[in-house]
């Protein structure tokens, strides 16, 4: 299977990340949801090796107004986003990113 990989990824840092893929989905991702979903194991808490997730250690989950400060490409596989609080260390990658715009087309939340 080839590899879907962004066309767009342009974060407007006071609303969402634009995104557009080589397949033809298109999304805007509001901050608030990007940053709900932050896949880091601080806020979607550590998997053991059967799979199953442990509690995050510290509540990351901030349901407040939050901007971005900045977005940096990893390598050419994902993207970190630096918050207004503080959080640095969600590492977006583009599978990651794709998964959450398909979802957030079809309205549903990432089941997680
Ligand atoms: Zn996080």
């Amino acid at each position: 299977m080839e590899a879907i990989t962004p066309t767009t990824l342009h974060l407007k840092k006071a609303e969402g990340l634009e995104l557009a893929f080589s397949d033809g989905t298109e999304a805007m991702l509001p901050l608030r949801y990007l940053r709900k979903y932050c896949p880091c194991a601080g806020c979607q808490g550590e998997r053991d090796l059967l799979g199953r997730t442990q509690l995050p250690i510290v509540s990351t989950h901030y349901d407040g107004p939050v901007t971005a400060l900045s977005g940096e490409l990893v390598g050419n596989y994902a993207m970190r986003v630096v918050w207004s609080d503080g959080h640095v260390a969600g590492i977006y990658t583009f599978a990651y990113l794709y998964e959450l715009a398909q979802q957030h087309n079809r309205g549903e939340a990432p089941a997680r």
